[in-house]
Formats: structure tokens, sequence, C-alpha cells
């Protein structure tokens, strides 16, 4: 089967089962998922399955990919904070869909390889940075959307405090990242309002708090 035609059956599939948003749908129609996964993963490319990438970690599932979009309740020319860029997939829909996207990640050499891969999809709304995203990005703080793509046992409280007070959303996984009920978690701030709903069980890598070149060297 050509790759064509592997990416018409996985849209057609993420539909099915519920990523019905046309504009989410669109931005992961238009983003080539083979020039995110490692080499040796190319014909899985357009699997719906979740695909092991350097440093122990990996690219997620499309199916969690477009589900966590859609959650954002994206609109027009917003800035959006992802935590954890890994392969930058996440990231380069998201760059499709707001303003400003800013993704932070605590392998640098992880990052750099998806800044390479934006630079080559002519991305350029995009902002990275090599670091703790447990901290946000305070000097950019608030942001109207932030995305969390690895799982944290509790809801970052210094992510939170950086969420728009307007209507902000903030999508994260929780729980405990060795057992295998994580929960997805819509958080939605109105004022000095939250509001938290559970959305669906997944399975992400931990966050983990620290910068990687600090810590391992
Ligand atoms: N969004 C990514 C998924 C990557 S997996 C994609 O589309 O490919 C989760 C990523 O979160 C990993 O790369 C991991 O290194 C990173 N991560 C874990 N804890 C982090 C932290 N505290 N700050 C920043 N990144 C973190």
């Amino acid at each position: 089967m050509s790759q064509d035609s592997r990416r018409i059956r996985l849209i057609m599939d993420l539909r099915n089962s519920g990523v019905t948003e046309t504009a989410v749908l669109s931005a992961m129609e238009r983003t080539p998922r083979e020039n995110f996964v490692e080499e040796s993963f190319l014909d899985q490319a357009w699997a719906n399955r979740a695909l092991p990438i350097s440093c122990g970690q990996t690219i997620s599932q499309p199916l969690v990919v477009g589900l966590m979009t859609q959650a954002l309740e994206l609109v027009d020319r917003q800035r959006v904070l992802e935590i954890g860029t890994g392969s930058g997939y996440q990231a380069a829909i998201l760059s499709r869909l707001c303003r400003r996207l800013y993704t932070i990640e605590r392998h640098s050499d992880l990052l750099a390889v998806a800044e390479s891969r934006f630079t080559a999809m002519s991305l350029h709304n995009i902002t990275t940075q090599a670091g703790d995203g447990w901290k946000g990005w305070p000097r950019q703080a608030p942001f109207d959307r932030i995305l969390v793509t690895a799982a944290a046992p509790v809801v970052p409280q210094d992510l939170v405090a950086q969420l728009s007070d307007d209507g902000g959303i903030m999508v994260l996984p929780v729980g405990d990242a060795s057992s295998p009920d994580q929960m997805v978690v819509r958080v939605t701030k109105t004022g000095t309002q939250l509001n938290s709903e559970q959305l669906f069980p997944v399975r992400f890598v931990p966050l983990v708090e620290g910068a990687a070149d600090e810590i391992e060297g």
C-alpha cells in the first residue's frame, strides 16, 4: 500500500474514532508523519500507533494527537504552549491551528532534531526552548491553550498559573506513569474559577522534573 492510501485510511479511522473537527483532521492530513519517525519505522508512519523515537521517548499515537488537539478547542490567532516537543509531530500540527506555538523539551538533542524538521517544513511560527516544562514559560505567559504530552502525577500549578484566565484551556494526561490508568484531563480557567473534566484514558511517558542536560550530564 502506498503512503498516500495509508494516510487516507488513517484520516478515515480518526474520523470514525471521534476526531470530527475538520480543521484538526486537515492539519493532520497536511502534516507528513513520515517526517517525524525514525527511518526504521517509515513503513508504519501512517499506522495508528505510538512509535519509539530516540532518548527512550515516543511519538504519540495519531488518535491521541487528534483527540487531544480537538479537546483544546483552538480558535484563530491563539498563543499555545506545548510541553514535551519530542519528535515535533504534535507541535507541527498545533502550529497550523494557532498563531504562535511555544514548545519546551527537556532533551536538547531531541529538540535540535525537531527544530530542523520545523525549518525544513517552513513552520515559522514555532518558538522552542530546551528546559523543564514543569515550570512552563513564565516570560511568555499567559497562554490561551496549554497541551502537555507527558504524564504528570498531578496538575502542575505553575502551568495553571500561566493559563489565560479568559477561558484558557489546558489538556494533559494525569496519573502515575507506571500505572496503566492515566487520564486525559481538560482544565478550563475563567477568572479564578477552574473547571476540570476527565476525558479518556491514555498511556504516556512521564513528565520528568528538571532538564535532562542538567541531570543526566
Ligand atoms: N509531543 C511529542 C510526544 C513526545 S513524548 C511528539 O509529538 O512526538 C513526551 C516528551 O516529553 C518526551 O520527548 C520527553 O523528553 C518530554 N518531557 C518529559 N518531561 C519533560 C519536562 N519536564 N519538560 C519538557 N519536556 C519533557
